[in-house]
């Protein structure tokens, strides 16, 4: 069984507590953060295994890498604590399940991971991502939206015959050493989760701002800046790899995009509210939407800009009720290019 690599002696000796304390979805005096802090480290019942809603957050907060957000999910499940209703955790965890029914196809780099979204294959396409191959499906999703229903242990389980399953049918016979994660949540499982979980990934994952950065690169000379202004949703799983939000604005400033200022952007942006609603806490899903909706129009934005398919589907028809033209980051590189 991999344990996760969490260090209590660090967390006991943490000061700050940045972890609860950044949080902002809870409100904890210094002294109730470093109390639930220590409940954590002695694996007892306390209030933020109910009150956390899973947002991801914590993870780029812990100024010592020491995984304060999978700590949390760990003891939740560990304490029996269910985020989600038990009947909503159990359906997915059955309609999400590997099917077994994986077909042999022959890829040649750049090979796509498009995760479990096969809807959008279409925007795989044009001069900047037309050459690729895209591999989808059940049985190489990531599982890693499983943190948001306290089970570590179905990511455990799942991920490495995943892992499996794009090597032994896809990336080995095609000769690929590397993955293009086209959502964050499989860029974070392959750069955080797994390493935290001390489990070994057989290929190097590439960000898909990465790629879409190299490719605009080389399509320099084509491109027609765009002249937009854009608020730009960053999604929990790109709380797992920090690293990648600073290549948005690259990807901007190359397509003559500007990243309006807004209050709900880099480490202070807000969730998209989906994952609450399966939390049933509607309230706060829909508090949630409205301010970030109001958020991105007070910025000056026209455009709604997204990289995660899940927020797109939650926020994208709210933020076009708004005057917000919403539009994922890839289609918006093509834009620029015409494509
Ligand atoms: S997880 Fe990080 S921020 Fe939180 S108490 Fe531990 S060391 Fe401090
Ligand atoms: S995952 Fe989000 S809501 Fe939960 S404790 Fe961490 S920052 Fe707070």
């Amino acid at each position: 069984m991999t344990e996760l690599r969490w260090n209590p002696e660090i967390c006991a000796a943490c000061e700050t507590v940045d972890c609860l304390e950044k949080c902002q979805y809870v409100r904890y005096s210094p002294e109730q953060a470093r109390g639930e802090r220590d409940r954590l480290i002695r694996g007892e019942e306390t209030a933020i295994l109910t009150d956390c809603v899973t947002c991801y957050a914590c993870e780029e907060y812990c100024p010592h890498h020491n995984h304060p957000f999978y700590l949390i999910v760990e003891r939740q499940e560990e304490l029996g604590i269910h985020p989600v209703p038990k009947p909503i955790e159990k359906s997915q965890v059955l309609m999400m399940g590997p099917k077994g029914r994986i077909v042999p196809e022959a890829v040649r780099a750049p090979v796509i991971n498009l995760c479990y979204f096969p809807m959008m294959k279409g925007a795989i396409r044009g001069r900047l991502l037309g050459d690729a191959s895209v591999i989808v499906g059940s049985d190489i999703f990531c599982n890693l939206m499983f943190l948001h229903f306290a089970r570590n242990s179905t990511i455990r389980e799942r991920l490495p015959l995943m892992m499996r399953n794009i090597m032994t049918h896809y990336l080995t016979p095609g000769g690929v050493d590397e993955l293009v994660c086209y959502h964050d949540e499989c860029y974070g499982t392959y750069t955080s989760w797994a390493p935290a979980f001390g489990i070994d990934v057989p290929f190097r994952p590439v960000h898909l701002f990465d790629f879409l950065n190299r490719r605009l690169e080389a399509h320099a000379g084509e491109i027609k800046p765009l002249g937009l202004k854009a608020a730009y949703q960053r999604p929990c799983s790109n709380r797992l790899c920090p690293e990648t939000d600073a290549w948005v604005d690259a990807i901007f400033e190359k397509i003559g995009v500007e990243r309006t200022e807004r209050e709900f952007d880099h480490g202070n942006a807000l969730c998209c509210g989906g994952v609450m609603e399966a939390q049933q806490r509607f309230d706060l899903a829909e508090s949630n939407r409205e301010r970030n909706i109001a958020d991105m129009k007070a910025s000056g934005a026209t455009v709604a800009a997204f990289n995660c398919p899940f927020c797109f589907f939650t926020l994208a028809e709210k933020a076009a009720q708004a005057g917000l033209m919403p539009v994922m980051m890839s289609d918006l590189c093509h834009m620029a290019l015409g494509d």
